[in-house]
């Protein structure tokens, strides 16, 4: 995957955005474009989850849907780019794979910020070598509103106190939307107008996505 290198500085800084995108909603959005301005970055590019170790994935839509709605709702931003690295893996994908497939490329080795939920983040410690994790990447971790920042820090402070210094709280209003509401919404036949880009609501109706309740 190449991107255009216009940063004069020489490294670029680059947002890795991982989640389950299913689907991708407008605080998906709201939430990278927070990130690519609040911490500088060059580029944020979306990973959707292949087959992750953790999930039952008779519950997640197929890897195919859920990396065409996210190509569809970043297309309108240059800033924004979406990787298939997880999608296609044959095997189960670990963030430090994909955090090295990143950070050692054709075109040097960029800063790299991975974002996703906060609650995912406060489960690091857990993560597959979480330690060299700690050392390649930054971490912005991203709320919705009425989650407590206090909890989290304590929570990292007594689990994983040396993340301390490479995470950073996001706290993002739009992200009161979420999938899970989504998905719920188009299994009782309620509008999704303006939760998610227009292209994204219209895949979702074409191929009958979430009509059953997950
Ligand atoms: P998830 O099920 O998609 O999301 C968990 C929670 O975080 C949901 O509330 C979700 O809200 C929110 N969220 C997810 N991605 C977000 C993002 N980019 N920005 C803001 N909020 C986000 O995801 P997950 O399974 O917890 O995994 C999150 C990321 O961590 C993935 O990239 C995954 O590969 C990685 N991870 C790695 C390991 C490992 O390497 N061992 C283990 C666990 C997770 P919505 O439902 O609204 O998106």
């Amino acid at each position: 995957m190449l991107f255009p290198n216009d940063n004069n500085s020489g490294i670029m800084r680059v947002g890795l955005m991982g989640g389950t995108f299913d689907p991708i909603h407008m605080g998906h959005l709201v939430t990278a474009e927070e990130a690519r301005q609040q911490f500088d970055l060059d580029y944020v590019i979306f990973v959707p989850t292949g087959s992750p170790p953790h999930k039952d994935h008779d519950s997640i839509s197929l890897p195919e849907h859920r990396y065409l709605m996210t190509s569809l709702a970043v297309m309108s931003n240059p800033s924004f780019f979406v990787s298939s690295f997880e999608i296609n893996a044959k095997a189960p994908t670990y963030t430090i794979d994909t955090v090295r497939h990143f950070c050692c490329g054709e075109q040097g080795s960029p800063e790299l910020y991975f974002i996703t939920g906060a609650d995912a983040i406060l489960e690091i410690f857990t993560w597959k070598e979480y330690e060299e994790l700690l050392r390649l990447c930054t971490f912005i971790a991203v709320s919705r509103p009425g989650y407590s920042l206090e909890l989290f820090r304590q929570t990292l402070d007594s689990n994983c106190p040396e993340m301390q210094q490479k995470v950073h709280l996001l706290e993002i209003p739009a992200l009161a939307v979420s999938s899970t509401f989504i998905r719920e919404r188009v299994a009782l036949g309620k509008t999704i107008k303006y939760l998610t880009p227009e292209p994204v609501e219209q895949y979702i109706k074409n191929h009958g996505l979430y009509l059953v309740g997950k």
